[in-house]
């Protein structure tokens, strides 16, 4: 049973979030924008890219795996393409750089393809959807993660892929459209979720090494003691795609996009055997839907999203969605009450502050 939750409200989460990264080294409008982004994907239901990667952050900042106040390096270009370097600097900051980079050549071209390589952990990738999106542009995001291989393949039981998220958004009249999933059966956040008592992984989401179907985190993090910083280079299994062959080609996929093109390479080792450091490699295509000629593509996409939420639903007291629906709704329930966030997930956000000379707000008591 997963385990009573602490509730903060965002008005205290928030700040705190970006004091820890300030403290840490960050100059306060980095910090914020992380603060930001983390809060995003928490209000979005995705617990797994929140602030719960706090300690985490941190601990790269402090082995240099991630630098402070970086910005993007322009590596190649044509007035629609781009290679674009994020210097290892917060993903939280490049991202942001990255899409705009984008968005601009779309705007002028009417369509854009960028690659961007070497950026920290970008987090959610529906973010950036949603950033196209209030541009009036249609973004495809395909991911991966340098030298952060975590997943199977179908039929295999090592490690090849990182979770390889892929992205569509959809700007129409009535807000975004977007889906944005990871191409593993579970975002490894999702695990890291589960290994801190909160809500378990399917069964399936991880193999062991011999093969058996699983949804132990350690299979991911090996033995899991308290609060510190899970590593997944402690396990000896693997997570695995959704979808069996169809996810699987997907991710594949997304390491010749993100990977190859963008010349940040593979979630597969460097060579030389040793792991690097983990940065996401992200290959993203802008289209402006007003470039193509087509009239009405708003309307012609909400009268179709409304046809489809109209299919009589499979159980009794549910309803069809369409993606990027169930975001907004939480969005929207957690502005209002707060994030709920696992004892340990607070626990060990709050060691980190305390680490760092700071004191953690006042809290309601964790609900039961
Ligand atoms: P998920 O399995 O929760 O799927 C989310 C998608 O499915 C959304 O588009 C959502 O709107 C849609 N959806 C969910 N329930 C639905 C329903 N009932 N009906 C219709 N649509 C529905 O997401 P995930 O795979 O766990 O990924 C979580 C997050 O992790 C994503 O934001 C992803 O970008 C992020 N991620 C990032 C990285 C990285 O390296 N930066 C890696 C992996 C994942």
């Amino acid at each position: 049973m997963a385990a009573a939750t602490t509730t903060v409200p965002v008005p205290i989460l928030e700040p705190f979030i970006s004091d820890i990264f300030t403290a840490a080294g960050c100059a306060r409008e980095e910090g914020d924008r992380i603060a930001q982004f983390l809060l995003s994907a928490n209000l979005t239901g995705h617990d797994s890219h929140g602030v719960i990667r706090t300690p985490r952050y941190i601990l790269w900042l402090q082995e240099g795996k991630v630098r402070a106040g970086q910005t993007l390096s322009v590596v190649h270009e044509t007035p629609t393409q781009a290679i674009l370097d994020g210097n290892y600097g917060f993903g939280q900051t490049i991202g942001p750089l990255a899409v705009d980079y984008g968005i601009a050549k779309a705007k002028a071209a009417g369509m854009a393809a960028v690659g961007l390589r070497n950026a920290g952990h970008i987090g959610r990738i529906g973010d950036w959807g949603e950033r196209a999106a209030a541009a009036g542009l249609i973004s495809i995001h395909f991911v991966n993660v340098q030298a952060g291989e975590l997943v199977a393949p179908y039929g295999g039981v090592d490690r090849r892929f990182s979770t390889n998220p892929i992205c569509i958004g959809v700007p129409t009249d009535q807000g975004p459209i977007i889906l944005d999933f990871a191409t593993s059966l579970v975002a490894e956040g999702k695990v890291l979720v589960a290994s801190n008592g909160g809500k378990p992984v399917p069964h399936g989401a991880l193999i062991s090494p011999e093969g058996e179907l699983s949804a132990d985190p350690r299979q991911l993090y090996g033995e899991i003691a308290g609060t510190h910083v899970r590593n997944s280079a402690n396990g000896a299994g693997a997570l695995r795609t959704f979808g069996e062959h169809k996810g699987s080609g997907l991710a594949f996929m997304c390491e010749l996009l993100a990977g190859c093109l963008t010349g940040g390479g593979t979630s597969g080792p460097i060579p030389g055997g040793k792991r690097g450091r983990i940065a996401n490699g992200m290959l993203s295509i802008y289209l402006s839907p007003g470039s193509f000629g087509t009239e009405g593509f708003s309307q012609a996409a909400l009268d179709y999203a409304r046809y489809v939420k109209a299919s009589r639903p499979a159980s009794a007291g549910t309803e069809v969605l369409i993606p990027g629906e169930p975001e907004n709704r939480t969005r929207e329930q957690r502005r209002r009450d707060g994030i709920p966030l696992q004892p340990d997930t607070w626990a060990a956000i709050c060691a980190t502050a305390r680490d760092l000379g700071l004191t953690p707000p006042a809290v309601p008591v964790p609900n039961s």
